[in-house]
């Protein structure tokens, strides 16, 4: 029921309510632009029936915070790693500091981590070195890696085949590439994150026929918010800041490109990621709707 939202900063069009309690993987909710109004957003992510949130840590003042957050709000859960973009800051002591954060028991994967061949903001050799570090974090803690690629897939693959024995699962967060590299992915047993970038009509479009071939054991959604706002969104949003509660609208749209059932897509998505990041069941049970006086 779209009037159970607590607020109305998202419009009518936009109140959305998941059949199926969803898990967003990927939500940057330490980003500044969540410093003002956290727990309004939390309260509509849980309007709209997102009952569990991965926080990415992309750096360890990122992760500190992200596992600090987790602490307060039930639901919430966090990664902790070094994205690639600042992958020339890496170095031992950076991996003891790491090696804390994974013994908190809402850290629940290494990364942000991975290769971005795109944009280089560190070299291409010190981001292979900082992930190949934390692709060893990841094999001594045990932990799922929660990785980042871009125009990086036959190296990413490469360095995942030399791994692949020592760590135990591996998700490529917001999936953007081709086929031949999603095939390449799913051989290697990979989980396959999906965002918004197949609502985008100038990069994303090549995703839509593909949705379909990811085994649904191996596929999650997520918003990447602040980041990647669906751009077919059927109202306009004050801000543009992309948050969780948006999700299932980018579940509707996946399970179109699929031909399958949004319910049944939510559920399955959830088990995936119930699983993957081992949450309890108490965490991806249905949300209450807060009822309006
Ligand atoms: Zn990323």
């Amino acid at each position: 029921m779209a009037n159970a939202f607590p607020d109305d900063v998202l419009p009518e069009a936009l109140r959305f309510r998941s059949p199926s309690p969803l898990v967003d993987i990927g939500a940057n909710l330490t980003h500044q632009s969540f410093a003002h109004d956290l727990d309004a957003v939390l309260a509509r992510a849980r309007a709209a029936n997102v009952a569990a949130l991965i926080l990415t840590g992309t750096d360890l003042e990122h992760a500190r915070q992200a596992a600090a957050l987790s602490d307060r709000h039930p639901g919430l859960y966090a990664t902790a790693g070094v994205h690639p973009h600042d992958a020339s800051g890496w170095n031992p002591t950076l991996a003891e500091h790491m090696a804390a954060l994974y013994a908190h028991p809402n850290v629940v994967a290494v990364g942000e981590c991975g290769l971005d061949f795109n944009r280089n903001f560190s070299t291409p050799a010190e981001q292979e070195q900082a992930f190949e570090a934390q692709l060893t974090l990841a094999a001594q803690h045990g932990l799922p890696l929660f990785i980042h690629e871009r125009d990086a897939g036959q190296r990413m693959r490469e360095m995942l085949e030399s791994w692949r024995d020592d760590i135990n699962q591996a998700v490529i967060h917001c999936f953007t590439a081709d086929k031949d590299t999603l095939y390449g992915y799913l051989d290697l047993d990979l989980h396959i994150g999906l965002t918004a970038w197949l609502c985008d009509e100038r990069r994303g479009h090549h995703l839509r026929p593909l949705v379909g071939d990811i085994p649904l054991e191996r596929l999650m959604v997520e918003t990447d918010c602040p980041y990647l706002l669906p751009r077919n969104l059927p109202a306009r949003l004050k801000g543009r800041r992309h948050e969780p509660a948006l999700l299932p609208w980018i579940v509707r749209e996946i399970a179109h490109w699929r031909g399958m059932d949004e319910a049944a897509l939510a559920a399955a998505t959830t088990r995936s990621a119930a699983a993957f990041f081992r949450l309890p069941d108490s965490a991806v049970r249905a949300t209450c709707q807060e009822t309006t006086a």
